[in-house]
């Protein structure tokens, strides 16, 4: 099985790339570190953080999405916001969700990794619910939580202020995807985007694939492309159709139908 690659950030701060599929962070405090997503499950996870640390490790999930959440089977518990929860009890422990992702993900492809690659565990992780302002104790460093709707309804940013770090999971990126099951709508998601821009004047932001850190400039023109899709319209659409504003490779992809607030959105 084989390691993931590591590139050190900062002092303390590993990025743990899952084959250029999905970006896993690792945060060493003084006593314990944290584990920032688990990527699909497909390498040598555990070995891989065991040749940085022999500290205890903590286990946080940006949110429910089966590349962040499938390697999970190697550790005991992971602490998940509470709106995600039932998303990732119905569909994300099923093995459906990581093949679709694996044969759809050309990172992962490109390396070769096909859906026979994929670990087959039994899931026994204990998930812990939690909510905005949860706080996590690492010895000298405190990591934050604040709830971030968008990509899903139980979005995180995991803030380390030690560091001056925040990690977005998806709910930023070179093509924001606002169109899966379980997510909120564009307007919804404009102030968790506002939010990180604020904090990226000061904080530096990893995001969940690709190229791993976002700047303040590019998070802006995110924010923008936002804000454009809700002064394109005046309402949703009855009949939805997906989307992509602009319309190049990096732009958000979003739903016709999930433009604005509905009073019932699940
Ligand atoms: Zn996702």
């Amino acid at each position: 099985m084989r390691k993931l690659p590591v590139t050190e950030l900062q002092s303390g701060v590993y990025l743990l790339d899952e084959f250029s599929g999905t970006n896993c962070y690792l945060v060493v405090g003084s006593e314990k570190a944290l584990l920032i997503d688990c990527g699909t499950g497909v390498g040598d996870l555990t070995g891989t953080i065991r040749d940085i640390t022999p500290l205890p490790v903590e286990v946080i999930i940006t949110h429910g999405h089966c590349d962040h959440f499938g390697g999970a089977f190697d550790f005991p518990q992971a602490y998940i916001h509470k709106d995600d929860l039932r998303f990732v009890n119905r569909i994300q422990f099923t093995q459906f969700a990581r093949r679709v992702f694996t044969r759809g993900n050309s990172g992962l492809r490109e390396n070769g990794f096909t859906v026979k690659d994929l670990r087959k565990r039994r899931y026994r992780t204990r998930l812990v619910p939690i909510e905005d302002g949860f706080t996590l104790s690492l010895g000298d460093k405190t990591i934050r939580v604040k709830h971030t709707p968008g990509h899903s309804h139980g979005s995180i940013a995991v803030i380390d202020d030690a560091d001056k770090v925040v990690f977005t999971g998806d709910n930023c990126g070179d093509a924001l995807w606002l169109f899966l099951p379980g997510r909120t709508s564009v307007e919804e998601w404009l102030p968790s985007a506002e939010w990180l821009y604020e904090q990226s004047e000061t904080y530096r932001v990893f995001w969940g694939h690709r190229v791993p850190e976002l700047t303040h400039d590019y998070i802006g023109q995110v924010l923008t492309w936002g804000k454009e899709i809700l002064a394109s319209r005046k309402k949703n659409a009855l009949f939805p159709k997906t989307e992509q504003h602009p319309k190049r490779p990096d732009g958000i992809v979003y739903k016709t139908n999930t433009i604005f607030k509905r009073s019932k959105h699940r």
